[in-house]
């Protein structure tokens, strides 16, 4: 409990690996987490709490039956799939009302495979030297630590791995950082899974500090859902662990205003305040964000929680995913609807990974318009023409 002077908010209960204390009073007064209180009220009656916001006991609780899910939304089935369904009582709060749903609950879309599609979309394992280590640009790496993930999303690119019980050993790890020190032209990591988030601050710590220690690492990033997902996750402990390792960069993955509740909100807060630079990846999806105002909802949002929108991805091909891939253009409509309209730093960076391992390719409108004599012509937000000598 040494940190607990520390906490800006007056509450007891952020504390990693403890159990939860019965406290004389309930909770402490607060309208912005109303919602969450309420859910928990409804469905968790015996829930302190304290346990409600200790984050390993929504890892604990998580939702993975038919029979768990319809408590909560009565009228979702959950249709047989590769990747189980799993999400936390605090995420199982905000789908049944919201779009969210679509992406998280298992349809019976997923088993219809089209010839186009694979199960390892980017080719990832084929630019695999190690298990573990993706090394498909000239400086940067992908580090795999761990295949579990506190929420799976139906659209996962890598949802081979989750949860299908592969072995994130200390040996396999050992192999990764053996490789990374090997090859001084890596300069910036990128660690993700699964969601690293989810191991223990101290294995973590562990983690970040071996990469750390290799001289030629600049920059390290952390690639997570867990503010969107398991916004109690984002303690005191955490934040002050991340501040040792300078510069470490977070990219946070969400898909839906929905997503941006004040826990949420606060999470972000929080690591920004460590000092840490959040980006956000977002995948477009048929039905669920795909229209300007719901990405400008979202894009604003983040901004405002101090997160930078990082890049839009049009959907992975992979295995199952055709209802929720749009066309190209609906992505180009968007960034066109956005460009002008709002603060450029709500825009991101709309890209196709492409499938192989071609890499991440941007995908901008048409604003240049060609060449007459010694002027480009250009397209404004507007639609207005101008030239430039
Ligand atoms: C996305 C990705 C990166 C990081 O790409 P940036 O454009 O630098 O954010 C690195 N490696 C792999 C394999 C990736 O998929």
């Amino acid at each position: 409990m040494d940190n607990q002077q520390k906490l800006p908010f007056g509450e007891k209960h952020h504390m990693d690996n403890q159990q939860s204390l019965p406290l004389a009073e309930e909770e402490p007064p607060s309208k912005q987490d109303l919602p969450s209180t309420l859910f928990r009220r409804k469905f968790y009656p015996e829930t302190t709490y304290q346990d409600w916001h200790n984050w390993r006991w929504q890892v604990r609780n998580r939702l993975k039956t038919q029979d768990q899910l319809q408590h909560i939304c009565p009228t979702e089935t959950i249709t047989g799939s590769d990747l189980p369904f799993a999400i936390t009582p605090y995420y199982a709060s905000l789908l049944c009302e919201s779009a969210i749903r679509k992406a998280i609950i298992p349809n019976p879309m997923e088993c219809e495979i089209s010839s186009l599609e694979s199960i390892d979309p980017l080719g990832e394992d084929h630019q695999s030297p190690v298990p573990g280590i993706v090394h498909r640009y000239p400086d940067r790496v992908l580090f795999l630590v761990t295949d579990f993930c506190s929420a799976n999303c139906r659209y996962c690119t890598r949802s081979r791995i989750i949860g299908q019980g592969q072995r994130f050993s200390q040996a396999r790890f050992l192999y990764g950082l053996d490789y990374i020190q090997q090859h001084p032209e890596i300069r910036d990591v990128l660690i993700s899974g699964g969601d690293p988030l989810t191991l223990s601050t101290e294995r973590l710590e562990q983690i970040i500090s071996a990469v750390r220690r290799i001289k030629h690492v600049e920059m390290i990033r952390i690639g997570t859902k867990i503010p969107a997902v398991l916004p109690m996750r984002i303690t005191e402990k955490l934040c002050k662990m991340f501040k040792r390792y300078h510069p470490l960069y977070l990219s946070l993955h969400f898909m839906h205003p929905a997503e941006l509740t004040w826990e949420t909100g606060r999470a972000c807060e929080r690591l920004a305040d460590a000092g840490i630079p959040l980006g956000s990846q977002t995948v477009l999806l048929k039905g669920i964000n795909d229209d300007v105002d719901t990405m400008k909802q979202l894009f604003q949002g983040l901004l405002q929680v101090r997160v930078r929108p990082y890049y839009l991805y049009q959907c992975d091909p992979i295995q199952g995913s055709s209802h929720f891939r749009t066309d190209v253009e609906k992505g180009l409509e968007i960034i066109e609807g956005l460009r002008g309209h709002t603060s450029g730093y709500a825009i991101p960076h709309y890209v196709i990974d492409a499938p192989g391992g071609g890499g991440k390719i941007p995908l901008l409108p048409d604003y240049y318009q060609g060449k007459i004599d010694d002027r480009v012509m250009l397209r404004n937000f507007e639609g207005g023409i101008y030239t430039y000598p």
